[in-house]
């Protein structure tokens, strides 16, 4: 009887699939896709600022995703160092810095034996700029973006563009089989790109470039939109701890942009003009390219860089940083509008998030008797020098500083024959020594380490072996280590991980997420909503909201 069941199974099989794929075979499965991705990275935007500003947000920019889509209000990033440069591998990879090797914006390469910037490249040319600048490309991240794998379930046949101001913030999301990543040169004021993806720019790019906004928007004065008055939220204008443009002598509106005594474009990257050329590129791309306008997927990446640079000098609570919210807000309003003309507007899948968040400005915080600090950098380490020399002998104990973490000579403590031990002994002494570090942790004993394991998960994930340092400084809240004007991130507490979450368009419904999630969630969720094989590192989880929100 059994033999009998058995040797039907195969024609019962043959039935079944036979009746299944009838439906899927319909160009359905086409338009399960959607026309294109859209990834929008807001550099240092803390999750909190899109409550602190929502009064004045138009109803076309923010407002349209966080009203309209599914909003993840506690995302989160999961590892250290929180910087531009992992923030977007990760994003876009789905791992950490420990998996894609996006250790830092640099790091000390210990096979290398030198410092190595996250996307130089010396076997490729700028193409559209020259030097160091156009050296660039993805090929230092160890693993596929999203972007790659929409290519590999297309065929290859899929459309990948990458922008940004930033050079890493338009190469790392686009991934290794990108068409394209174009970012701005500072000599000309043109956006540009590397002979890793092209030979010669495409005529739309040369034709925005040959339109010089760059020149409209270096000679620009930028003045609050509402009067100055009113933006009560933020702190006054004129404070010591900003940081003035370079030029001025006060960091004070109005401010005014030049080419400088440098002769380039370079200031405007501190403005919020930079935002705005940025989406102007992007839908200059968007026509171009003619992304959306078929059933193939295409991605189009996007980061606002400006953010960043604003946030460095004012701070999160300056009368600058308000203000640029409300440009950008238009801008991205700008953005929307335009995918809704070219790709229609269910077509497209969007989401918005952050590649890090930013700390108060220490001299805000003690102005109101709140906890923080700067440590400046040269004093930490020629003190700590200072002692190793004392301890060990004369010799360069550290090979480099970054990140909070030191690299260690380890052949020169063999030479001298220094026990590793006495030596991470000395050195911890030295460095608690200071005002402002919480902890130091011997990273190749983590375990150890009396620290909450909330944290010490965070820092085995952001460790990678090749490019992280052997030793890490965790500092206090609100403490950084650099300048007393301006501010920071790279830290693991809430104002540098917490950042925003949306997901928006292509028929998801709206709802909000009040649950942890972590960033490297992000291309996890979007792998599943389009079927798509994950990036090749990916650990996240599928957000079930966004996921059922179809
Ligand atoms: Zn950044
Ligand atoms: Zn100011
Ligand atoms: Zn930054």
């Amino acid at each position: 009887m059994k033999k009998i069941i058995l040797s039907f199974l195969p024609l019962f099989l043959v039935i079944v699939c036979n009746g299944q794929p009838k439906n899927r075979d319909k160009p359905a499965q086409q338009t399960q896709m959607p026309k294109l991705v859209v990834g929008i990275v807001v550099d240092q935007m803390r999750y909190d600022f899109l409550y602190r500003y929502y009064d004045r947000l138009s109803d076309n920019g923010f407002k349209r995703l966080m009203q309209g889509g599914v909003n993840c209000t506690n995302m989160q990033y999961n590892y250290l160092p929180t910087n531009t440069a992992p923030g977007h591998a990760s994003i876009y990879t789905g791992c950490p810095p420990a998996i894609h090797g996006i250790a830092g914006n640099d790091w000390y390469d210990k096979r290398l034996a030198k410092m190595v910037y996250c996307t130089q490249d010396d076997s490729v040319e700028g193409v559209g700029m020259s030097g160091q600048a156009g050296k660039m490309s993805p090929r230092n991240m160890k693993v596929t973006t999203i972007g790659d794998q929409i290519k590999l379930a297309t065929g290859m046949r899929s459309k990948n563009i990458g922008i940004a101001l930033k050079d890493r913030g338009a190469i790392l999301p686009g991934g290794h089989v990108a068409d394209a990543a174009y970012w701005f040169e500072s000599d000309q004021g043109n956006f540009g790109t590397s002979t890793y993806y092209m030979k010669e720019l495409p005529t739309w790019v040369t034709a925005f470039n040959n339109k010089k906004e760059a020149d409209k928007y270096i000679n620009a004065t930028w003045n609050t939109l509402y009067p100055i008055a009113s933006y009560v939220n933020s702190d006054a204008d004129n404070v010591g701890y900003e940081k003035p443009l370079s030029g001025a002598s006060e960091p004070v509106f109005p401010h005014q942009y030049s080419k400088g005594k440098k002769n380039n474009y370079d200031m405007l990257r501190t403005s919020p003009f930079g935002n705005t050329i940025t989406a102007d590129f992007a839908i200059a791309a968007l026509q171009g390219e003619g992304l959306g306008k078929d059933d193939i997927t295409d991605y189009l990446t996007i980061s606002f860089s400006s953010t960043d640079y604003i946030g460095h000098s004012f701070g999160p609570n300056s009368i600058e940083s308000e203000d640029t919210y409300y440009r950008l807000d238009q801008d991205i309003a700008r953005v929307l509008n335009a995918l809704d003309k070219e790709v229609g507007k269910d077509n497209y899948l969007l989401f918005l998030t952050a590649d890090h968040g930013i700390c108060d400005v220490p001299g805000h915080s003690l102005k109101y008797k709140m906890p923080g600090g700067v440590l400046p950098k040269e004093v930490l380490y020629a003190q700590l020098n200072d002692n190793l020399n004392k301890a060990f002998g004369v010799g360069k104990y550290i090979l480099e500083y970054e990140d909070n973490q030191f690299f260690v000579n380890k052949e020169l403590l063999i030479a001298n024959k220094v026990d590793y031990d006495d030596f991470y002994r000395t050195l911890e002494a030295s460095l608690m020594a200071n005002d402002g570090i919480a902890k130091v942790i011997d990273l190749s004993n983590i375990s150890n380490s009396l620290y909450p394991s909330f944290f010490l998960e965070k820092i085995r994930n952001g460790i990678h072996p090749q490019r992280s340092g052997d030793v890490l400084i965790i500092l206090e809240p609100g403490w950084i280590v650099g300048y007393t004007t301006g501010a920071s991130h790279g830290s693991m507490y809430e104002y540098d991980s917490h950042v925003p979450g949306i997901f928006y368009g292509w028929g998801l419904k709206h709802s909000e997420v009040p649950e942890r999630v972590q960033i490297t969630d992000i291309a996890a969720t979007i792998a599943t909503l389009l079927h798509l094989q994950p990036p090749t590192g990916s650990i996240g989880n599928p957000i079930p909201e966004v996921i059922r929100a179809r």
